[in-house]
């Protein structure tokens, strides 16, 4: 079938929620991924940051297999033999004491919030149904119709209410806003460490510190919504290390399963996770033993092939890199590690363009609201590939800017 043909059907018999560009993907290897026509890209997405570890990680693809032969799903009714060391495992590679695993992001944070709200009513003393949970504007935390409750993103929200009460907005980044957005009702704030999806935006220096100290004076648990930025994205296991702060939950996903299959999780200490007891929760796949394996593989592999301190230093390059491209349609280079934005200006018509264009050069892209192209490739990167991705960047900002000069009848002449 023809690239054509592949979009054509999509188009027909798939709900219409994405804006993909029109790459009909085949295969997949470490950075790179096929199209139908055997064209190579470079993928500087990972799906969002999931397959960190890289396309098809030969030994996480292996732990998929010899799992799927042996049991897949037995229920939380049945023990099975790998949640125990997932659990584990997960728990000594974040640093605390036990974990709640789900399969998608979006339910790991409602679990974070049912655990929050719980440790609020029966060890805070929050009178009941009073709880209140404080979140950043511009955050992203998933599609559920509460985590929506929670999102400032009016396309997110429109015509899907009524929502989730409980929720309560600051900007992201503003310490006085966070002190006045407490009460004592209040029983966690949930932050993106870096928001991601609203286009790799850092908070100034010492807010995350300052809101780890808040919480702790005021009685509130600190959530980390760490499900885009953890597990080595940005240079380190955990993005809250760059500040040295220690959440009372964080909660990941993504990269948890190295993009091949659904898991997430939050871990917290037992004096929050151990409240909750037989029907609080449940997930039929959480934590099943198809999951447990692929993540445990996954984790080793971060480990193993120190994909955080490869991050930490192939992102450092692209940075440096990328701010020294000399164009008028580049506002700004920020991020961390392998989290990086570029901003266009106003006069660059969109960032979706640059995407477009990348992609005929053989780099995917994709553009978060509108005026960022992230760069997140997967972890295992090499310096020459990275090389390669800022030298094809660089020609790209050169030709777009010839070619509109040219449009507007001001022809660029190279010297
Ligand atoms: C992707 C993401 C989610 C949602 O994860 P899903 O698996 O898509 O439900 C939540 N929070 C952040 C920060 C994310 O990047």
């Amino acid at each position: 079938m023809t690239t054509e043909k592949f979009v054509q059907l999509e188009d027909q018999y798939v709900a219409n929620i994405y804006h993909p560009l029109d790459v009909v993907i085949e295969r997949a290897e470490g950075v790179w991924m096929y199209d139908v026509d055997g064209k190579r890209y470079l993928d500087c997405l990972s799906a969002y940051s999931a397959v960190s570890q890289g396309h098809c990680h030969p030994r996480i693809v292996n732990a998929l297999i010899e799992q799927a032969q042996k049991v897949t799903l037995t229920s939380r009714a049945f023990r099975n033999d790998q949640l125990g060391e997932f659990a584990r495992e997960l728990c000594e590679l974040t640093g605390y004491e036990m974990t709640l695993p789900m399969n998608s992001g979006a339910e790991a944070v409602e679990a974070a919030v049912k655990a929050a709200r719980k440790w609020g009513y029966e060890v805070k003393g929050v009178p009941d149904d009073q709880a209140e949970i404080i979140v950043c504007l511009g955050n992203f935390h998933g599609r559920t119709t509460t985590v929506i409750s929670f999102s400032s993103e009016p396309a997110y929200r429109r015509h899907f209410g009524p929502f989730t009460p409980g929720f309560k907005f600051v900007p992201f980044g503003d310490m006085d806003a966070l002190v006045d957005a407490v009460t004592p009702n209040t029983v966690a704030f949930l932050v993106e460490p870096i928001q991601g999806e609203n286009g790799i935006n850092l908070p100034p220096a010492g807010y995350y510190k300052f809101a780890e100290t808040l919480c702790r004076r005021e009685n509130i648990l600190l959530i980390a919504d760490e499900i885009q930025v953890g597990l080595g994205r940005t240079g380190k296991m955990l993005c809250s290390e760059h500040d040295e702060v220690r959440p009372d939950i964080v909660v990941l996903g993504k990269a948890l399963s190295g993009g091949v299959y659904p898991v997430s999780a939050i871990v917290a200490d037992h004096s929050i996770l151990g409240l909750l007891n037989p029907g609080d929760h449940g997930s039929t796949f959480g934590g099943n033993p198809l999951a447990a394996a692929v993540s445990r593989e996954a984790m080793r592999v971060l480990v193993d092939e120190k994909l955080a301190e490869n991050a930490a230093e192939q992102g450092e390059y692209l940075m440096q890199r990328l701010r020294r491209i000399e164009s008028p349609y580049i506002k700004e280079v920020r991020g961390k590690g392998l989290l990086i934005g570029l901003e266009v200006t106003a006069d660059a018509n969109g960032a979706r363009r640059f995407c477009e264009e990348l992609a005929t050069e053989g780099i995917l892209c994709k553009e978060t609201h509108s005026t960022v192209v992230r760069f997140a490739p997967p972890l295992v990167i090499t310096r020459e590939e990275t090389e390669w991705l800022a030298d094809t960047v660089e020609t790209i900002f050169a030709r777009i800017e010839a070619r509109d000069a040219e449009a507007a009848g001001h022809p660029v002449v190279s010297s």
